[in-house]
């Protein structure tokens, strides 16, 4: 019987991500709770700098619901950019590759994730789904009339995918909207004359602004992350595929090719320290963190997933 065929039998397997201890897995966490000190908060959105910088929380969870915990599971966060991959998938689901990518590319960037030269450079067209210009091409085309409808269906559609409690964080946006955010405007804006943004842009701005505002905790974060690892409900496994090739290649902004020499599985980080990693066909693993990299990473998110994935052999490039 081929490996494959054992998953669909749902046989009992033993992932990798089971081979730890507890104690083991709370140690390298310690680790990576101290080294987020030396991160920074982002300070163009007013709430997340109130973060506390202690703030510390992972869950990691195989596919037989072996589960992994640290710090306070109770945190809950904005998933920011790591909601960047289920917005594709929904749209891939909804309306099949080949229209999404006729509206987003498919290659990495070694900009910042708000680059406006990029998207200058490509000619109006966005890269790929994990920066902001794509993700928020790829918000104007989400089924539905305004920003609060379109944000209220990807949600009420992964929390029944993933069987998740996200939650729409109104603070978060108010503080989101209390800064308006220039690039991301410019973003809109040179999309809009290209063509690749579905008018209007304030709906389109509005959307992304609140679909970043999804919310839940780490345990939320890792049952979506649990929908990449193998096909479920229906959800085409191209897609997934798709999603976890992405995240591999562009998840990490600037950083994501040394990331993936470094550790090697698909990952999407974002801007409130949250932090997402799939090990395909095994499991996931959730941090949240707030410090940051200079990229918009978490510190100690990507230090744990580098721990982690050394000891454990998680790349998926053997
Ligand atoms: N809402 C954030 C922004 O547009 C998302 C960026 C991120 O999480 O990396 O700046």
């Amino acid at each position: 019987m081929n490996v494959d065929k054992k998953y669909e039998d749902n046989y009992e397997y033993e992932t990798r991500l089971s081979t730890l201890s507890q104690s083991q897995f709370n140690s390298r966490a310690r680790e990576a709770k101290e080294r987020a000190k030396i991160g920074r908060l982002p300070d163009y959105i007013p709430r997340l700098c109130q973060a506390n910088p202690d703030w510390f929380a992972v869950q990691m969870q195989n596919i037989n619901d072996r589960i992994y915990q640290f710090g306070d599971l109770t945190l809950s966060f904005p998933l920011m950019s790591s909601v960047k991959p289920f917005i594709l998938l929904y749209l891939l689901e909804e309306f099949g590759a080949e229209m999404v990518f006729s509206r987003v590319g498919m290659d990495p960037s070694d900009r910042p994730f708000n680059s406006l030269e990029q998207l200058q450079v490509d000619g109006g067209f966005p890269r790929n789904p994990m920066i902001n210009s794509g993700a928020i091409a790829l918000c104007s085309i989400l089924p539905g009339s305004d920003g609060v409808s379109r944000c209220e269906t990807l949600r009420l559609w992964l929390n029944q995918q993933a069987d998740c409690h996200l939650f729409f964080d109104q603070l978060m946006l108010a503080s989101v909207q209390s800064l308006p955010n220039e690039r991301n405007i410019d973003l809109a804006t040179e999309l809009a004359a290209s063509g690749y943004l579905t008018p209007p842009k304030v709906t389109a701005l509005d959307t992304y602004n609140r679909v970043c505002c999804l919310a839940g905790t780490v345990i939320d974060l890792v049952r979506l992350g649990l929908l990449l690892v193998s096909p479920r409900n229906g959800i085409l496994p191209q897609h997934l595929k798709i999603v976890k090739a992405l995240m591999s290649t562009c998840g990490l902004y600037e950083l994501s090719g040394r990331f993936a020499v470094q550790v090697g599985i698909p990952t999407k980080s974002g801007v409130s320290g949250a932090l997402l990693s799939v090990v395909p066909k095994e499991g996931a693993i959730a941090c949240y963190s707030p410090p940051l990299d200079k990229a918009g990473n978490s510190v100690g998110g990507l230090f744990l997933l580098e721990k982690l994935a050394g000891v454990l052999n998680l790349s998926v490039f053997k």
